[in-house]
This record gives C-alpha cells, structure tokens and sequence, in this order.
C-alpha cells in the first residue's frame, strides 16, 4: 500500500507545506482550531526533509503529515533555478514554487480545495519579502488558493476568506523577523516543544553548499546518491576527479554503504587508515581529463593523497617506504605502491565557499 492511501477519502479541507519548523506547525493549528482538516505534505530531498519525525510530530502537535520523496524533480531545478540562489545554494523562490505546484496537483487526490503554507511575510531576504510572496503565489499557479495564515491580517483577503471557508477575523497578521508572535502563539497551543529555529535546509548552510557546488558543475546527471556521499566524509576534488575519504570507522562504513558499482575503493593493505571513494561519473561537458574511467596517473596519486590520512602510513613515508594500497574495482582488486603525500601533483583540495560565490557572480 502506497503510504499516502492511508490518508484518502478522509475529509480534508486543505493540504500544507510542512517542514516541522514552528511556523508550519502554527500555520496549521491556527486552522485546526476553526474546526478545519489540514494534512500535512512535507517534502523530501536530498538536502532537507526528516521523515522519520512524522509519527513523533503527529503525538506532539496532533498534526499528520504525508512524505513526499521530490528528489529528482527538484535536482533538475537546483542545477539552474529561474529565480537564482539566496546567500548559499538555497534557490528559495524556485523551491517555494516547485513545492506549492507539486502539491497543488495533489489537492483533487485528497479532496482538499485549498493550500497553506507558514510563511511569514518580512521573515527572511529572500523569498518572503511582499513581492516574492506573489512571485511564488503566481509561479505555481496558486493565486486562487493559496493561504498564509500566519500573515493573513497582513495580506489581501483570499478566496477561501471572502467565501467563509476560513473565518479572516480569527487569523494572524505576524511580520517581520522577530519570533516572539509565534512563541505566544505556540503557548496559546500549549506547545511546549519549540523546534529550533534554524530550518534543516542544507542549501542554506555554508559547507554543505560549497560542496554541492563542483558535483553540479561537474557531472552531466547528478543523482541523489552523489549529495548524499558528499555529506559523509572529507570531501576532496582535484579537477574534476572526486574523492571522499573517511573520517573515522562510522564515515567508512557509510562510504561502504554508498559505493555504487562504477566507484573506486582505495584501502591500505598492511596498516589501518581510512577508506576512500573515487567517483567514477560521465562529465557534464567534454574534458581531456576521464572522471568516467580514472587513468593509471591519477589512480596513484589518490592513492598516495588518500593513504597520508593513515598516521602510520605516513611514519612509513617519513622513513622512506612505500605503502601499499589496494585498489578495489568492481570484483577486481590490483595493488598500487605509492609514498603517502598531502601534497601531491593533482593538488586535491576541499571545497569552498568563496568558489561558491565566485561561480553566482558569473552565472547570467
Ligand atoms: S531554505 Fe531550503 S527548503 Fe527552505 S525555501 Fe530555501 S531552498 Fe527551500
């Protein structure tokens, strides 16, 4: 049974964006208590979404909530979203509207009429301010029906107000950044468990977005699976060659966990160390360099680099000595001896944040 079955034929007046951060979780109190049925739809990609919290959100707050997986959807708008990117990879504006119109198509599924989300009008620089609210209202579709809340006494008065769905009079006019509004509100629910305020969006966030960056410029169809290896270990590039090397003995095993069957393993055969992953993948553009089959250069050169994360592969260099890595490839495994160097010809390097904002600049 498709997990969104269980939800059918009940009597749902409206669907909501659902993040579980506190301004979702008011958006629909706030119309539960006008004897409204909200159901929850709370997206999921590979940089935000915690699915796992569903049963934990509907015994805290009494608020049900469908995941719902838009992975492929929204990579296909990362890569050039028509409303650009907020201070990091966030492309807020895009995303509003990718969400509101995925889920304006799911109102006649659910017998819903109209849609809610939590924002606020004023609260943040980019997709909140009046003219991006319409901006998103307008991109998906959903000037009709589409209601804020939060911000209801702060707005035009909507479809589902003029028509006595909602009673106006007994929603909110919160702005601006502040959070006090909100904290009243969530007393006046007798909720006493406030999620944090910071939104669990890794778009937004300074490391996981520099990291995002060289995959999107990089590969010709990034997938899922590739922003998911890059939250899981040290992240190295050296043109457009990927390596991730594990941190510990729990970043190892995960990158085991990931290895897809074109991935290379590099593991030091006679002392411990790390386990490092070279992704083989097709590049977006024509390259004289082969990130879709490594050649034998660079092979050992990701070898050497990956095996000086060992403290006593690197005593065997201090004293001279190779080390041997072995080289794991599909079923095939070959031995390479290399001297365990940081620094070595190709020049791995982590991702940036300032390779982030230099690459905004120059997009059109
Ligand atoms: S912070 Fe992330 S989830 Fe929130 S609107 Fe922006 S891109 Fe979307």
């Amino acid at each position: 049974m498709d997990i969104s079955d269980r939800y059918l034929g009940r009597p749902w007046h409206a669907l909501a964006l659902f993040s579980g951060g506190l301004d979702s979780i008011l958006a629909i109190k706030v119309l539960q208590e006008q004897g409204l049925n909200v159901l929850g739809l709370h997206y999921v990609s590979p940089f935000f979404g915690k699915p796992h919290l569903l049963d934990h959100w509907k015994k805290t707050y009494g608020i049900e909530a469908l995941p719902v997986d838009v992975r492929r959807l929204y990579l296909d708008m990362l890569v050039a979203p028509e409303h650009g990117y907020g201070k990091h990879m966030n492309p807020c504006v895009d995303c509003k509207i990718l969400m509101l119109r995925h889920a304006r198509g799911l109102l006649e599924r659910f017998g819903a009429s109209f849609l809610v989300s939590g924002e606020v009008l004023g609260q943040r620089p980019m997709s909140q301010r009046a003219d991006a609210l319409n901006l998103i209202r307008k991109g998906a579709g959903v000037a009709d029906i589409l209601l804020r809340p939060l911000s209801a006494q702060k707005l035009g008065p909507t479809k589902m107000e003029t028509s006595g769905l909602v009673d106006r009079s007994l929603l909110p006019g919160i702005w601006g950044r502040g959070r006090r509004e909100q904290l009243d509100l969530a007393a006046h629910f007798g909720i006493t468990d406030i999620p944090t305020p910071a939104g669990g969006c890794r778009l937004a966030e300074a490391e996981p977005a520099a990291r995002y960056l060289p995959i999107i410029i990089n590969m010709a169809e990034p997938g899922p699976r590739d922003f998911h290896l890059s939250h899981l270990a040290r992240q190295y590039w050296a043109g457009p060659y990927w390596l991730s090397i594990g941190r510990n003995e729990q970043a190892n095993e995960a990158l085991e966990a990931a290895c897809g069957p074109n991935d290379l393993r590099f593991r030091l055969k006679d002392v411990t160390g790390p386990l490092a992953l070279g992704r083989q993948y097709a590049p977006k553009a024509p390259t004289d360099a082969r990130p879709e089959a490594w050649p034998e250069h660079v092979l050992a050169d990701a070898a050497a680099f990956a095996a000086s994360y060992s403290p006593r592969a690197r005593a065997e260099a201090e004293a001279g000595h190779q080390v041997t890595v072995l080289l794991l490839r599909g079923g095939e495994v070959t031995e390479l001896s290399v001297i365990p160097a940081r620094q070595t010809p190709l020049n791995w390097a982590e991702p940036k944040s300032s390779a982030l904002n230099a690459w905004k600049k120059r997009k059109p």
